[in-house]
């Protein structure tokens, strides 16, 4: 067969080739723009050249700090079509971060939404490797600002090139992104996709068996362009010409249901607390969700509680699906297999709250105390996996090597795998509970209390105890109208059914809100911590 590289600039010339009249739509500051693939197409082009211009050459790497729209669906494609790198910057990190991850990754040229300009004007002296900034607004005018030199991106798009031809000659295996873990000790660590693993990772998108990704649909990815590539979404739905709707800055759940209806999304894809959020708007009838096939789910554990209410209230299909910064990131979808379809609701459901199964292309191995784990649903084990789009070392960062042992990624996520093949994940490595020399899942424990009507949210730690090294505690937060009205023996009784004695949480702490990391997942460290305060005397 012919040697072709699979380069992700043809993912775009295809949407222009046969898909010239598809629209993205596309919320930003000041109005919902419509733009086709047409003239999304030209636009790049014209980005590249400018970025061409400003001296961007191969290798080089150009950071992005925006909501998801437009113009960072343009930098997606204008970058890697020069031979470049596009380092998707999280907003959310904290600015020493921030900091450590531009100097880290050597960005030349930095795209910034106009809203979050702001945070580059105290940052800038730390800056040295940043060349120019180019502010991302619908205005071609420039805001007075004491960023040198600050570009206008629609001035710059005026003056360039839209028939600027990407470069061709691009090796498969060289980078096209950047994006950075969201620490939650130490430094962040980046993980560089290379275009074949962006283009094999859009194709498995596309896979009926996994989230089946289609021309026919239109997409709007919520998870952020700043977090592993928006999932992959957008240069999947770009490639087949799907329609894509990008929700912008700030948005509210109000605003996502707007676009739902509106736009008539088909697929959306993003973290559980969206989903909680936007079902306290949708359950109260006011809008046409008819056209929704999937919700996907995934960033952190989704609730057998949270699938109900979607598909049994709401009739929205609902779908977990699992992954990681260093894979691209899709790794599993929990979707039934045919005979699967024959079994209770109820055992239903149990399936598809775990990870599930592995998509096409990647291998894994869940790696126990004494070797590779039984499929029987019990034995736990960390999960190691392999593939064409997992990550095989961290960017320029040799501290963590332990993390790619004998060519496998350890995911540090501790996981058993029924005799289905379908994994669930019970814990972090290091959040895993070890009570008297056994293994206590903090993650069964918080879907079992999340059940309870009265909880918001639920986060369990391990706290020290001379007598089993270590107790399970809970952490819940509980829903404002029932704030008072509960005890934490309703708690442990509601779930002391589920599970043996020993698990039960030895106390149950109600909080006001649970710390979290930049993406909303819960910040265990943090939690432990605060706890230390909470807790009088070692249980
Ligand atoms: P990140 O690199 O920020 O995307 O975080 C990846 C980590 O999030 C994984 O290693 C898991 O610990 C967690 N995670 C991602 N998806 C899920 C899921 N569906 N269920 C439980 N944890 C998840």
């Amino acid at each position: 067969m012919m040697p072709i590289q699979l380069n992700v600039s043809t993912m775009l010339e295809r949407a222009e080739l046969l898909f010239p009249r598809k629209t993205v739509i596309s919320r930003t500051l000041h109005q919902v723009h419509r733009l086709t693939y047409k003239e999304i197409g030209e636009r790049t082009r014209r980005l590249s050249s400018m970025l061409a211009k400003l001296g961007v050459e191969p290798g080089d790497r150009v950071g992005t700090f925006g909501w998801n729209h437009h113009r960072h669906l343009e930098a997606y494609f204008a970058v890697p079509g020069l031979g470049a790198v596009i380092h998707m910057i999280n907003i959310r990190l904290s600015p020493e971060h921030i900091v450590y991850i531009i100097n880290h990754a050597q960005d030349k040229v930095l795209l910034v939404d106009e809203d979050l300009l702001p945070l580059f004007e105290k940052l800038k002296d730390h800056l040295p490797t940043v060349k120019a900034y180019i502010v991302m607004s619908d205005s071609t005018e420039v805001a007075s600002s004491s960023l040198e030199p600050l570009y206008s991106y629609e001035a710059l798009l005026a003056e360039g090139d839209p028939k600027f031809q990407f470069k061709k000659d691009i090796d498969e295996y060289s980078p096209a992104g950047l994006c950075f873990t969201s620490a939650t000790t130490g430094n962040p660590k980046g993980v560089e996709y290379t275009h074949r693993a962006l283009v094999l990772h859009s194709l498995a998108i596309g896979l009926a068996d996994t989230l089946a990704l289609s021309e026919s649909d239109v997409c709007m990815p919520v998870v952020p362009m700043f977090h592993v590539n928006a999932w992959g979404l957008p240069y999947a739905a770009t490639w087949f010409g799907s329609s894509q709707v990008l929700p912008g800055p700030r948005f509210t759940p109000e605003i996502l249901a707007e676009l739902i209806a509106g736009e008539k999304v088909t697929v959306t894809a993003g973290v559980p607390t969206i989903w909680l959020g936007l079902y306290n708007v949708l359950s109260q009838g006011r809008y046409d969700t008819g056209s929704l096939r999937a919700v996907v789910c995934g960033g952190s554990a989704a609730p057998v509680s949270l699938i109900r209410s979607y598909e049994d209230k709401l009739g929205i299909p609902f779908y977990h699906a699992y992954g990681m910064t260093e894979t691209t990131p899709l790794v599993t979808v929990a979707r039934l297999k045919s005979y699967q379809e024959n079994l209770s609701r109820e055992e239903q459901l149990e399936l598809r709250a775990k990870q599930g199964v592995l998509v096409p292309g990647l291998e894994m191995r869940v790696l126990g105390a004494n070797g590779d784990v039984k499929w029987d649903g019990q034995e736990m084990g960390e999960l190691l996996l392999r593939g064409p789009w997992i990550a095989k070392e961290y960017y320029k960062d040799d501290t963590s090597a332990h993390v790619f042992d004998d060519g496998w990624l350890h995911t540090g996520d501790i996981a058993t795998v029924d005799p289905e093949g379908f994994i669930k994940l019970v814990d972090r490595t290091k959040d895993l509970i070890k009570s008297g020399g056994e293994w206590i899942s903090s993650v069964d424990l918080e879907n079992a209390i999340i059940d309870h009507e009265a909880v918001f949210e639920a986060a369990v730690v391990a706290v020290p105890s001379e007598q089993w090294a270590e107790r399970p505690v809970a952490c819940v937060v509980l829903k404002e109208e029932y704030k008072g009205r509960v005890a934490k023996e309703d708690i442990l009784n509601f779930i002391a059914p589920k599970f043996p004695k020993w698990w039960l949480p030895d106390d149950v702490i109600f909080m006001d809100e649970i710390p979290k990391t930049s993406v909303g997942k819960f910040l265990k460290r943090k939690l432990r911590e605060q706890l230390k305060y909470h807790l009088t005397k070692p249980v």
